[in-house]
C-alpha cells in the first residue's frame, strides 16, 4: 500500500483557492488554524449564535455565517457533528455551493449512507486524520502531524486527489503519512473500530473486570488501578511496538497468564458478536438506528450517559485521579484555548 509523505503533496493546488471550514470544534479548530498557518486563505463558517465565533476570531480567523462562507468558497470542509450535517447541507450548503466547487469531509458517514448527495459537478473528497482534533493541532505546532486517510468520491475536475493530498499536507498529515482509501472502507472500519474495540469493547472490558473484582470483595480503588489506570501503560506499549513489545515489557507470569486466559474472555462468542456488529454497519442498520435516535432527541443516549456517570468505576476514578497530582487535569478545550 502506498503511503504519501511531504514530497508527494503540493500545497500550491490550494494556494489560489478560497477555503471554508464549517465548524470550530475538535476537528474544525485544528484544520482551520493549521491551514491558516500553512499560508492558505481560510475562513470559518458558524452559526451567528455560536460560542465559538469569538474564539475563532480571537485565534486570527475570519468568521462568517455558514451561508456566506459557502457562497464565496472553492473548497468547503464540513466539520460539523455527523448527525447535523444533512440538515445544514440541505438548508445552507447546497443552495449556496458554487458550481464546480469541492466538498470535503473528515469522515465518510453522510456520503456513504447517502444522507448527503452532492450534484455531479461537485468534487467530493475526504481527509480523515486518525486522531482527535486536539492532537492534529498539537502535533502541527510541534512540527509533526497525525496520519490521515484520504479518499475521492467524485472527481469532475480530475484534480480532487491532488487537493486532498494538499489539504493533508496543510494540516500536517503528510509529515506522519497519508494513505488513500475510499468512503466505504473508511466509514465502515471507523464505525467498527469505535464500536467493537476502541470506545465500546475497551470500556466494557474495563467495566467487567472492575465489577468482577469489586463483586468478589476487593477494594474498588485496587480494582480501578488494575483494570483502568494500568490500561494506558499497556496500550502505550502496543502503540510503540505491538503485542511483542508489551509481552517483552511485562513479567513472564503476566505474559503466560495473559496468553493462556485472554482468549477465554474474548472467546468465539465475543468474536461472533463482533461479526454481527460489522454486518449492522455494512447493511446500514446502525446508521439508521443512530439517525433515528438523533431525531427522537437522544432518549437512549441520555440514559446510557447517565448510567456511565453513575458507575462505581467512574466515582472511584474521579476520587483517585484527584489525588494524582502529576496527571493532566485540564480539559483538552482549555489546553488549546478553544
Ligand atoms: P465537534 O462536535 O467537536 O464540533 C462540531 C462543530 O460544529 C462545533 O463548532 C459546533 O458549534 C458546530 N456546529 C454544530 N451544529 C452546527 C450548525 N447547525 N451550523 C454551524 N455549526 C454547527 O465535531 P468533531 O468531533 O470535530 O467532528 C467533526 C467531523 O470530524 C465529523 O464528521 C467527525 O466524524 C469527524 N472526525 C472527528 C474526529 C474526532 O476525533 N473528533 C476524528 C476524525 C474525524
Ligand atoms: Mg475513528
Amino acid at each position: 500500500m502506498k503511503v504519501y509523505y511531504e514530497q508527494d503533496a503540493n500545497l500550491d493546488v490550494l494556494k489560489n483557492k478560497k477555503i471554508a471550514v464549517l465548524g470550530f470544534g475538535s476537528q474544525g479548530h485544528a484544520h482551520s488554524l493549521n491551514l491558516l498557518e500553512s499560508g492558505l486563505d481560510v475562513c470559518v463558517g458558524l452559526r451567528k449564535t455560536s460560542s465559538s465565533w469569538p474564539k475563532a476570531e480571537k485565534a486570527g480567523l475570519p468568521v462568517k455565517t455558514v451561508k456566506d462562507a459557502v457562497k464565496d468558497a472553492d473548497v468547503v470542509m464540513v466539520l460539523l457533528p455527523d448527525q447535523t450535517q444533512k440538515k445544514v447541507y440541505d438548508e445552507e450548503i447546497a443552495p449556496n455551493l458554487k458550481p464546480g466547487a469541492t466538498l470535503a469531509f473528515a469522515h465518510g458517514f453522510n456520503i456513504h449512507y447517502k444522507q448527503i448527495v452532492p450534484p455531479s459537478d461537485i468534487n467530493v473528497m475526504m481527509i480523515a486524520p486518525k486522531g482527535p482534533g486536539h492532537l492534529v493541532r498539537r502535533t502541527y505546532l510541534e512540527g509533526k502531524g497525525v496520519p490521515c486517510l484520504i479518499a475521492v468520491y467524485q472527481d469532475p475536475s480530475g484534480k480532487t486527489k491532488d487537493m486532498a493530498l494538499a489539504w493533508a499536507k496543510g494540516i500536517g498529515g503528510t509529515k506522519a503519512g497519508v494513505i488513500e482509501t475510499n468512503f466505504k472502507n473508511e466509514t465502515e472500519t471507523d464505525l467498527f473500530g469505535e464500536q467493537a474495540v476502541l470506545c465500546g469493547g475497551s470500556a466494557e472490558l474495563i467495566k467487567a473486570g472492575f465489577e468482577t473484582l469489586v463483586e468478589a470483595g476487593y477494594p474498588p480503588e485496587l480494582a480501578y488501578f488494575e483494570c483502568m489506570h494500568e490500561m494506558k501503560l499497556i496500550v502505550d506499549l502496543y502503540y510503540e511496538g505491538g503485542l511483542s513489545r508489551m509481552n517483552y515489557s511485562v513479567s513472564d507470569t503476566a505474559e503466560y497468564g495473559g496468553m493462556s486466559r485472554g482468549k477465554r474472555v474474548i472467546n468465539p462468542e465475543a468474536k461472533s458478536e463482533m461479526k454481527k456488529i460489522l454486518t449492522e454497519i455494512q447493511d446500514g442498520r446502525f446508521a439508521k438506528e443512530w439517525l433515528d435516535e438523533c431525531n427522537a432527541g437522544l432518549p437512549n443516549m441520555t440514559k446510557m450517559r447517565e448510567e456511565t456517570k453513575e458507575h462505581e468505576l467512574e466515582k472511584t476514578g474521579a476520587k483517585l485521579r484527584g489525588m494524582m497530582s502529576w496527571l493532566f487535569k485540564k480539559n483538552p478545550k482549555e489546553e488549546v484555548g478553544v
